[in-house]
């Protein structure tokens, strides 16, 4: 008999898994293969944070696999290929796999899907990762939205997304190759995702549990608290205001349907209006894919091409550097630079603050910082990483206007009066009172260590806002 090859990327998960649901229902033998792609045109290779997500997100799948009677095969090169020998391998009439929805990823599967109808094998895909995929949102023009109200506006009036497929209880068993015994494969070890030399990554593992598991528990623990709240709690960074499941969504360990679903059962009626803001960050998320569907270069590429004439200045190695490290000298900024390094992760409100710093406060050009966060960051999303850098410059779609600058001491002042957020990330400041903590440089004793500003903000918003209006000009 034929064998099925569900191929997993970006959904490694059971749970509402469509691919892998339809492959349980046959009674063929299953091959599960994740393929570490670091070889196809226009793939962008993981950062080091994602790396180390990854590789604790395939060890969890694995065992979740194992526990149904599966296993996940794991092999390393050009996917298409890596897909077509394991097809030959395994005489798979069927091959199934979740949808992506960047440029490169798409034309991998497309050229896929292509050879396999060539070759008499069945290769279907599914919509697994977005609520509304990015073609079927459009303007009464029949273009793409460009404007985040209007977009999410026309996704809520349209079908309620579908309900989610509970996991398999039990799985095929894995098909053979020729010898008889299932096809071999990586061991998870030998693809080096972790770092060594130094292990950087103690701060993420205490912060962290990559993987189905740890995905659905963060979903509980916020539905059981933060929610409710999430309206005022989600821009105060010295709290858990938001859920972080930002980087459970990037691996695909959770469904957005799951999500939409549980907010449902939780409020069945009356639900607070600050559920109906969290679902419209669900909604940011799909605006940013579909951006990068239309615009396959925004990581790269200004959205707004006026932009390609803005004079970015480029910043010194030791500003570089001060801004990466958390040594800028404004403390809501070096906080969330700090937490980033250690846990993976930054607060929202805060991301917004350091983002605007350097491309403002230091006119450096956003491909600068976004390189960076995708480095850095666990959730760093081949969307939504760029498509925020460039509402921060200005450059972007439904960007904020470029003369909004954040303000750090405001920001701060504002969303962590007591301090609590910038003393569990910048020991230099514990001496300081909950007033002065947010402006050390005005009790420099009290702050020893801790920087002195790296640029004035009242100067540098003024050149900032020079520079525009000279763009503007030209
Ligand atoms: P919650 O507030 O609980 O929101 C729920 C979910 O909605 C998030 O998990 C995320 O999937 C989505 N979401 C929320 N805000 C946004 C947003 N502005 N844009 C897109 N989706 C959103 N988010 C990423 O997932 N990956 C990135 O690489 C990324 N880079 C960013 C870079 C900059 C400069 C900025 C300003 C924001 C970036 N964001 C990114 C958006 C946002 O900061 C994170 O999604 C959010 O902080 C994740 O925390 P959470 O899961 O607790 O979010």
């Amino acid at each position: 008999m034929a064998s099925t090859i569900v191929w997993l990327r970006d959904d490694l998960r059971l749970d509402d898994n469509p691919a892998l649901a339809v492959a349980a229902s046959s009674p063929e033998k299953m091959t599960v293969v994740y393929v570490l792609d670091e070889a196809s045109p226009g793939i962008r290779p993981l950062g080091g944070a994602a790396r180390w997500w990854l590789h604790h997100s395939l060890s969890a799948l694995s065992a979740e696999l194992e526990s149904k009677g599966s296993r996940l095969l794991l092999r390393r090169g050009a996917a298409a290929p890596a897909i077509r020998e394991l097809a030959n391998e395994t005489a798979a009439g069927t091959i199934l796999w979740n949808r992506r929805y960047g440029l490169p990823e798409r034309t991998l599967d497309a050229g896929l899907k292509e050879w396999a109808t060539g070759e008499g094998i069945e290769a279907t895909s599914f919509q697994a990762n977005l609520l509304f995929e990015p073609w079927t949102v459009r303007t009464g023009s029949g273009g793409p939205y460009k404007v985040f109200t209007p977009f999410w506006r026309s996704c809520l009036a349209g079908a309620e997304p579908r309900l989610p497929v509970d996991a398999p209880q039990r799985l095929p068993e894995p098909a053979a190759g020729p010898s008889g015994a299932p096809p071999a494969g990586d061991s998870l070890d030998s693809w080096g995702l972790l770092p060594h030399r130094p292990d950087w990554s103690g701060g993420l593992a205490d912060t962290w549990a990559p993987g189905e598991q740890g995905a659905s528990q963060r979903l509980e623990d916020f539905l059981d608290g933060p929610v409710e709240e999430y309206g005022t709690g989600r821009d105060v960074p010295g709290v858990e205001g938001t859920s972080r499941l930002s980087p459970h969504l990037r691996f695909g360990e959770i469904s957005p349907f799951r999500i939409w679903h549980a907010l449902r059962e939780r409020f069945p009626r009356n639900a607070p209006a600050d559920v109906g803001i969290f679902r419209s960050e669900l909604g940011w998320r799909e605006f940013c894919w579909q951006l990068l569907y239309e615009n396959p270069g925004l990581a790269t590429e200004n959205y707004r091409r006026e932009f390609d004439r803005f004079p970015w200045q480029t910043p010194s190695d030791a500003e570089l550097e001060a801004w990466q490290q958390g040594r800028t000298g404004y403390p809501l900024v070096d906080a969330g630079m700090r937490q980033l390094w250690q846990t993976g992760w930054m607060h929202n409100r805060v991301r917004m603050a350091a983002a605007s710093f350097l491309v403002k406060n230091l006119l450096a050009d956003w491909r600068l910082g976004e390189a960076w966060f995708w480095d850095t960051l666990v959730d760093a999303d081949a969307a939504s990483n760029p498509a925020n850098w460039q509402w921060v410059a200005g450059s972007g779609a439904d960007a904020s206007p470029y003369f909004r600058i954040f303000n750090p001491v405001t920001q701060s002042k504002k969303f962590d009066a007591g301090g609590r957020y910038l003393r569990g990330y910048i020991p230099e400041l514990s001496g300081l009172d909950d007033k002065r903590i947010h402006e050390p440089w005005k009790d420099p004793e009290a702050a020893s260590g801790y920087p002195e500003p790296l640029v004035g903000l009242q100067e540098s918003r003024e050149r900032a806002l020079d520079t525009y209006q000279r763009l503007k000009a030209l």
